[in-house]
């Protein structure tokens, strides 16, 4: 059984009030390990170490390339623990360890990318406009960032905050999800095996509402970066307004997918199956609302069916499962009522829409792979977030209709085309108001490209050379080359 501890200011430490969390296997329920449950005092104590660190220590001013070899040390020890994290990763979450393995590698490749960037921000000489005087414009670290990350990718939305914000010169606090801390506790571990110096990067476990608040609320911190909830975001924006904050936020996404009659039939079948199901919805990308040309909507949504009714759901750590469970018994809850809601909106049930029968998975939080037909843009299943696995399907005559449906959203995170002519991809990715847009595929995301979202998706970009620039403060300096009084003042 682990005993998960917090790391503050170099020290592993207990909650204040010694309280613990169980974390449970959402699989079977087992606990899998005690974690320290931390509140707004520990917080607070955190934000004090990142604070004293920035202010007083030496990371800031470290040569960015020094920086860049510890982050890049961070990368080479998580993929020599690579196998450990993955089950670490499956056991807390229920996804095959084959997606935990792949999760890792990403990890892994994020850690080396700012690792690379690190010394590659250049200040710049710019053309002042007025004679004797020197302007160039440098960037700097923002200084203390407050850093909250969700259950759904745990170690992977820990990445994309960490690997830039130490690269940059930062110090931080993270927040993992209170029921998914086994990697980020890992993951510290690592980093202190790395040489982070004491104070730079601290981690506090607990719930939202009093660590995330304090972290969101707290006037010592410089910076927030959330992922979670579009709810949640709203609370950590309002938090971060107290003391004008930097912020970004990474919220959700009810993500189109529009295929063409002229798609690739294979290759489109398989990846909308891969965009929605893939973690069993439960990713902000998730291509859950699918808008298919009408001609083929028959064909194409019986081929879905057959296919959603062969899945394979059982233990992440079993090689022919393709699902594991959803994450909690709140989450499943979550899902079954909106499945509720899409029937009695008139959304009609094609297949899924219940827990399995089979008697092996009673005891993990197991939904059925569930597909609506008959959906239009204003339902509720269409228009919020699920997190699950249920597709709602819509049907278009022309490019622009099919454009206007994928863009009828809250949302602007990600979405997907599929046709094999590429005018009419490139015509229809040109009128998406997304982050993200993918051709012919669904889901691919990585270290180099930024990931962030349009609309109410969120605020900035992770991930890229933005994914850096986030982390970084732009300073103008202006020097007088040749001083003399102006006289304006006589
Ligand atoms: P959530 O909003 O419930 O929780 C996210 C984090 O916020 C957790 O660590 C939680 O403890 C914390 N939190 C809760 N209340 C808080 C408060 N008042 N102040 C500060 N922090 C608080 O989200 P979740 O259920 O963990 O994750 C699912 C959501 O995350 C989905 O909406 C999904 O789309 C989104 N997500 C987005 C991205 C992206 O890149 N855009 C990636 C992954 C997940």
């Amino acid at each position: 059984m682990k005993q998960l501890k917090m790391y503050i200011n170099g020290q592993w430490v207990d909650a204040g009030t010694n309280e613990t969390r169980e974390i449970i296997n959402p699989y079977n329920q087992e606990v899998i390990a005690h974690a320290a449950e931390g509140n707004e005092q520990d917080a607070k104590k955190a934000i004090q170490a990142a604070r004293e660190t920035f202010d007083e220590g030496s990371w800031a001013t470290t040569p960015a390339n020094e920086r860049g070899e510890i982050v890049y040390e961070i990368g080479r020890l998580i993929r020599r623990d690579k196998a450990e994290l993955a089950e670490l990763e499956t056991l807390d979450t229920g996804k095959t360890l084959t997606e935990s393995e792949a999760d890792m590698d990403d990890i892994a490749n994020v850690f080396l990318y700012f690792a690379g960037l690190a010394d590659k921000e250049e200040g710049e000489i710019i053309a002042s406009p007025i004679p004797d005087s020197q302007s160039k414009v440098v960037r700097e670290p923002v200084g203390v960032c407050g850093q909250i990350t969700p259950w759904n990718y745990p170690l992977l939305q820990a990445a994309w905050k960490l690997a830039p914000a130490l690269a940059a010169g930062n110090t931080l606090i993270l927040k993992p999800s209170e029921i998914t801390p086994l990697t980020s506790v890992k993951v510290f571990e690592l980093m202190e095996e790395a040489g982070v110096p004491k104070g730079v990067a601290n981690l506090v476990l607990g719930p939202g509402h009093n660590v995330g608040a304090e972290l969101s609320e707290s006037h010592q911190v410089d910076l927030i970066s959330f992922t979670g909830g579009i709810e949640t975001g709203r609370r950590v924006m309002h938090g971060a307004s107290l003391n004008i904050k930097k912020l970004a936020l990474e919220l959700g996404g009810k993500n189109p997918n529009i295929v063409f009659a002229d798609a690739d039939f294979e290759t489109a079948v398989d990846q909308a199956m891969n965009a929605v199901f893939f973690h069993g919805g439960q990713i902000c990308s998730a291509g859950a609302r699918l808008i298919v040309e009408e001609s083929i909507h028959d064909e194409f949504v019986a081929e879905l069916v057959k296919r959603a009714e062969r899945m394979k759901l059982g233990s992440g750590f079993a090689e022919e499962t393709m699902c594991g469970p959803l994450i909690s018994k709140d989450h499943r809850e979550k899902v079954e009522g909106y499945v509720e809601i899409g029937k009695q909106e008139g959304a009609k049930l094609v297949t899924g829409g219940e827990r399995p029968a089979n008697p092996e998975l009673q005891d993990g939080f197991f939904y059925l792979p569930t597909i609506f037909t008959e959906c239009r843009s204003e339902m509720r299943i269409v228009q919020e977030e699920v997190f699950g696995p249920v597709l709602t399907v819509e049907t278009f005559k022309t490019a622009d209709e099919a454009a206007a449906i994928a863009n009828d959203s809250v949302y602007g995170l990600s979405g997907g085309v599929f046709t094999t002519d590429i005018a009419k991809a490139e015509y229809v990715s040109a009128k998406l108001r997304m982050g993200t847009v993918w051709i012919n595929d669904f889901h691919p995301y990585f270290a180099q490209a930024p990931w962030g979202g349009y609309k109410q998706s969120g605020i900035g970009r992770e991930l890229g050379r933005q994914g850096l620039e986030e982390y970084t403060e732009t300073k103008h300096i202006y020097r007088n080359t040749n001083p003399e009084p102006i006289g304006w003042f006589k």
